[in-house]
């Protein structure tokens, strides 16, 4: 796996963490690429609509027009078959959400190589937003490989930095990509009720 910052150099205890969370994870999760990103695209105009994201999964279906030089450079390695980018707003952001960011991604790079229906996280996932606890989430944020990405997340963050921790930390904290103070909950109930076959 090659780890490639922009600007060369930059971010180095940020790639540490990287290193450190896929050998946590295990290989299966390791893409050939992982890009830190410190450009800022939120006001460029002309970009791929997913470098106004925090963070994307990539791989040769993807396209590569509209895309940076120097992240093109990486896309047209022949050696780059799957590369997680991440912007500057993941590079800046806390060490957990960093983590969480980051192993959210490694997720996507897995859900698309190993192939694993997600039709009863779907059903799951239907069934316990009709708990009353849970009726305010938005629909918008619960596609299933999303859902599937944020508990992997979740349970990563919680073996890196300990349950306790995790717990504290997002009951001050919310999650960009559903930022409501119920999903954490809502995320630990669906991982209890869902029992994937691959973990
Ligand atoms: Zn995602």
């Amino acid at each position: 796996m090659d780890i490639l910052t922009y600007p060369v150099g930059s971010y180095s205890e940020r790639a540490d963490l990287v290193n450190r969370v896929v050998d946590l994870v295990g290989a299966e999760y390791r893409p050939t690429h992982v890009l830190l990103d410190g450009e800022d695209y939120s006001k460029t105009d002309g970009v791929l609509e997913e470098f106004k994201d925090i963070a994307f999964y990539w791989n040769r279906d993807h396209a590569i027009n509209s895309v940076p030089s120097h992240v093109l450079a990486v896309m047209k390695d022949v050696a780059c078959h799957h590369m997680v980018w991440l912007s500057r707003r993941a590079l800046e952001e806390d060490e957990i959400l960093f983590v969480w960011i980051v192993a959210h991604e490694l997720r996507h790079f897995f859900q698309v190589t190993h192939h694993f229906s997600l039709a009863s996280l779907r059903q799951e996932s239907q069934n316990l937003r009709r708990r009353q606890q849970y009726r305010g989430l938005p629909s918008g944020p619960m596609a299933p490989a999303e859902l599937d990405s944020d508990i992997f997340a979740m349970s990563t963050c919680e073996t890196f930095f300990g349950k306790a921790d995790i717990n504290c930390y997002f009951a001050r904290r919310r999650l960009p990509r559903c930022p409501f103070t119920s999903y954490p909950a809502y995320l630990q109930d669906l991982q209890q009720l869902w029992n994937p076959s691959t973990q």
